[in-house]
């Protein structure tokens, strides 16, 4: 799901909501709402990106723009593409068939004149009868073969056309599962790999650990130093992520500052052993601002870590992972806390 924000960071969110309506026209529809929330809440990074160029801008952001940036962003982008795609592809299997059609008449229409030419060669006496049959048989060649050159030539761009729609489909997969700011999969990316992996190996959750990881006092950061720092901030947090795991683990962002590790083959030791290498990796990142030496006021990283059981779903253990980083969170932060376990069914 798009929205995973608890209520409290969604009551958060709508008091940021409300004056950002309130100042740019007042409009208050669910378009204008959930650009604003996705915006503040850093869910879609194109629209933040074009709304960040926007509010540069010095003419007044109205509520036609608002609506504009909801059609382009936010409703069915991935549906649309998906019929455009569609629609090039019944477009090239209609050309494909009028190819095949025309390559199939000329190809008959030479195979008749080649007959016709038989024909007239038995019967012919005179030098003149010969000319004028070769004359016809150079010229239904000629015209043969430049029909083959052009089924050729169109055959090879609609191959090109193809590939092009091939790759189209392919980004537009892997882009619906993957999150743009930090190319770490999303959550439904995760939820994608996760239920590969288990139906390749068949083996459950059993020997598996899940760390859930969310940045603390994260909105500090951004009022301090502003959402491009924060965003910053969240691509380093992914890359030391990125750099802990290794062969099946997947890592993803589930959302805003919150990140989820599944490791499929780690006991409980090792995965606390990764957690604690995260923490301390990540309290040891220093940022920058760009062009300068400022640093950046540190930060850190609370984790919650579950080992499942063997029937356990993946839902319900990240949900015990979720209810260890709450410890972790109301216990000081910038700690690792280890669920209870599961209690079997
Ligand atoms: P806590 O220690 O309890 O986790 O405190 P916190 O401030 O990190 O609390 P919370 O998780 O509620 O806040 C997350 C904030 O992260 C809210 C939202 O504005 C911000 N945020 C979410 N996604 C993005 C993003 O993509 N970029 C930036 N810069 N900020 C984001
Ligand atoms: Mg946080
Ligand atoms: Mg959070």
């Amino acid at each position: 799901m798009r929205y995973r924000q608890t209520p409290v960071q969604s009551a958060e969110l709508l008091r940021l909501v409300l004056p950002r309506i309130a100042k740019h026209g007042g409009h208050y529809g669910p378009a204008a709402y959930s650009v604003w929330y996705e915006y503040l809440a850093g869910l879609n990074q194109p629209l933040n990106a074009e709304l960040d160029k926007r509010l540069q801008e010095p003419d007044e952001l109205a509520p036609p723009d608002i609506d504009k940036l909801y059609q382009q962003f936010v409703s069915g982008r991935e549906q649309r593409e998906a019929e455009q795609i569609q629609s090039g592809l019944s477009e090239l299997l209609g050309k494909l068939a009028n190819v095949a059609a025309a390559s199939g008449q000329g190809t008959a229409d030479y195979a008749r004149t080649l007959e016709e030419c038989e024909r007239e060669l038995a019967s012919i006496g005179d030098a003149e009868g010969l000319q004028r049959v070769l004359k016809s048989l150079v010229q239904s060649t000629a015209t043969a073969h430049s029909a083959a050159e052009k089924v050729q030539t169109e055959l090879q761009a609609s191959r090109t056309e193809l590939q092009q729609l091939r790759d189209s489909v392919g980004n537009l997969q892997s882009e619906a599962q993957s999150d743009p700011l930090t190319g770490l999969l999303n959550r439904r990316g995760f939820e994608r790999t996760v239920a590969e992996l288990y139906a390749e190996s068949g083996d459950g959750l059993g020997k598996a650990a899940l760390l859930m990881t969310d940045i603390d006092h994260f909105k500090k950061v951004n009022d301090t130093y502003g959402h491009l720092i924060g965003d910053q901030v969240i691509k380093a947090a992914a890359q030391v992520l990125k750099s802990a795991i290794k062969g099946r683990d997947i890592v993803a962002r589930f959302g805003g500052e919150e990140f989820v590790v599944l490791l499929p083959d780690t006991p409980a030791q090792g995965a606390l052993a990764l957690a604690e290498q995260i923490r301390t990796a990540f309290g040891r990142l220093r940022i920058r601002r760009q062009g300068s030496d400022e640093l950046i006021a540190q930060v850190s990283i609370s984790i919650g870590v579950a080992t499942p059981l063997a029937d356990e779903s993946v839902e319900h253990a990240i949900d015990r992972a979720d209810q260890a980083l709450y410890r972790a969170k109301n216990e000081g932060r910038n700690c690792v806390r280890f669920a209870d376990s599961a209690v079997a069914a």
